[in-house]
């Protein structure tokens, strides 16, 4: 088996971190998405195999038991999230890095599988109350799913010192010009 560079973005909910991604991939030929398996419900347009493996509980349980993943997380109450082991190895064998974007907790977790060959990466919303703002105009959460998310990205924010670099995501272009230098020279050493 042979393993190669990976790069771990996460941040709390509604920081911007998914646009982020989406721009830095559409940059760099050397980076692939790292699709994970779920069990939360495909949103409007998501499709399975391109945004996420989307599984029923009992198909991600048997995947935990046959040891499938470098880590897996309930990472909202009742939803499964985790980084197929099967993944990773698809993407470096096809010459590319994985790109990770995983929540906080799980990507301490990755981080620590794969150390040496791993760049973490936080993103940060200027403030709680802009992250707040953003996820109310996302228009994707309940009162009580947007109270979780705030109460969840509260804790996060204490544990961004433990990443390689945190980013302040205040302005997309000049958060996105931040990003792309900091991995372009992770991939060239
Ligand atoms: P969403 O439901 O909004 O797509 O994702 C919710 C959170 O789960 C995000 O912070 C996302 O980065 C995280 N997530 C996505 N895939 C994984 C994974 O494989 N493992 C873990 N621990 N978190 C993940």
């Amino acid at each position: 088996m042979i393993t190669g560079k990976l790069i771990i973005i996460t941040a709390p909910s509604g920081s911007g971190k998914t646009t982020l991604v989406k721009r830095l991939l559409a940059s760099s030929e050397k980076l692939e998405f790292s699709i994970s398996a779920c069990t939360r419900n495909p949103r409007n347009g998501e499709i399975h195999g391109k945004d996420y493996y989307f599984y029923d509980e009992d198909t991600f349980r048997k995947l935990i038991a046959e040891d499938a993943f470098v880590e897996w997380e309930m990472v909202y109450t009742g939803k499964y999230y985790g980084t197929l082991k099967s993944e990773m190895q698809r993407i470096w064998d096809a010459g590319k890095s994985p790109l990770v974007d995983i929540d906080v907790m799980g990507a301490l977790v990755v981080r620590d599988k794969y150390p040496g060959n791993c760049l973490t990466i936080f993103i940060e919303a200027p403030s709680i109350d802009e992250l707040r703002r953003r996820l109310i105009a996302r228009g994707t959460e309940t009162e009580q799913t947007l109270e979780e998310r705030v109460n969840k990205a509260i804790h996060e924010l204490t544990v961004a010192p433990n990443f390689d670099h945190v980013i302040i995501n205040d302005d997309l272009d000049r958060a996105e010009a931040e990003l792309s230098k900091i991995v372009e020279s992770f991939l060239l050493n």
